[in-house]
């Protein structure tokens, strides 16, 4: 069951779905204008966030921002008509090539057999859209490139683009005040390549991207809840003890293993086991 969460003075979030992988949407709200944080993935799910928040008093917001491409992520972007939308300029570029696509059970089906799509977001897509499939490809109004300020009085969310394995289009949301940093998808690994994978440089000079935020709160979209600075930090000292491991290891799984459970004096944890194979994958 989704919930409607207020966190601080100015921040709400909808928690994220798995099975369908509905993602968490963000809601920023300022004195003179609201930002919505990902467009969701149909537009049932952007109709229900903003339903629910209307009843909390908050108006449909006046700007979204695109985290980036994926379709649990945009979908749901044709929902918000009044709603001028901002996303960066390859995260466009992305969501053009969507627009021919059929999504038809067999359609999704030709496209993964085909290598062009993930068994993963197949399913999840026939879940979501069980009723009909009529999905429209909406496009961004505004792109940029590198970061943008956006003060929405009382409340400035900075909205830079970060990119690394899991979507190289990846921007990060900072609001500013309440010191929230939204992370959306791009601590994950890359789930499009053959392997799931993580590449060491390229997850490391992100997380040091993301340290530079004075930040108590990180979302990451499909976390059932918003990570604590601790709970972020031991996050990221597992990517980086894994990542060095794999360095000193050559990306033998096994000796990765060994070489973190005597670090760390203990048996290897499921998500940590799940991190060590995407690292020696990307090796
Ligand atoms: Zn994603």
């Amino acid at each position: 069951m989704q919930s409607i969460e207020k966190m601080g003075e100015r921040f709400w979030y909808i928690t994220p779905i798995s099975e369908t992988d509905r993602p968490i949407l963000g809601m920023v709200v300022g004195d003179r204008k609201t930002l919505m944080i990902d467009a969701g993935n149909s537009e049932s799910h952007a109709n229900y966030f903003t339903g629910e928040l209307s009843k909390q008093g908050v108006t449909n917001p006046d700007l979204v921002v695109l985290t980036h491409w994926h379709w649990d992520h945009i979908f749901g972007l044709s929902a918000l008509t009044h709603t001028v939308s901002i996303s960066h300029k390859e995260t466009k570029q992305e969501m053009e090539k969507l627009i021919p696509y059929s999504w038809t059970d067999e359609a999704l089906d030709e496209r993964v057999k085909a290598g062009m799509e993930i068994e993963f977001c197949a399913t999840a897509i026939k879940k979501e859209f069980t009723e009909h499939r009529d999905i429209t490809i909406t496009l961004p109004h505004v792109t940029f490139e590198n970061r943008l300020e956006i003060d929405l009085g009382g409340v400035t969310c900075v909205v830079q683009h970060v990119g690394g394995i899991h979507a190289s289009d990846a921007v990060i949301v900072y609001i500013k005040e309440e010191k929230i940093l939204f992370v959306g998808d791009c601590m994950y690994a890359d789930i499009f390549a053959e392997i799931e994978n993580y590449k060491i440089h390229e997850t490391l000079q992100l997380i040091e991207q993301l340290e530079a935020y004075d930040a108590h709160t990180y979302v990451l979209s499909h976390h059932p809840k918003p990570l604590s600075k601790e709970e972020f930090n031991q996050e990221v000292t597992m990517h980086r003890t894994i990542a060095k491991y794999t360095e000193f290891c050559n990306g033998e799984k096994d000796k990765i293993i060994e070489e973190y459970q005597k670090h760390v004096g203990r048996e290897v944890t499921e998500i940590e086991l799940e991190n060590i194979i995407f690292y020696a994958n990307g090796f």
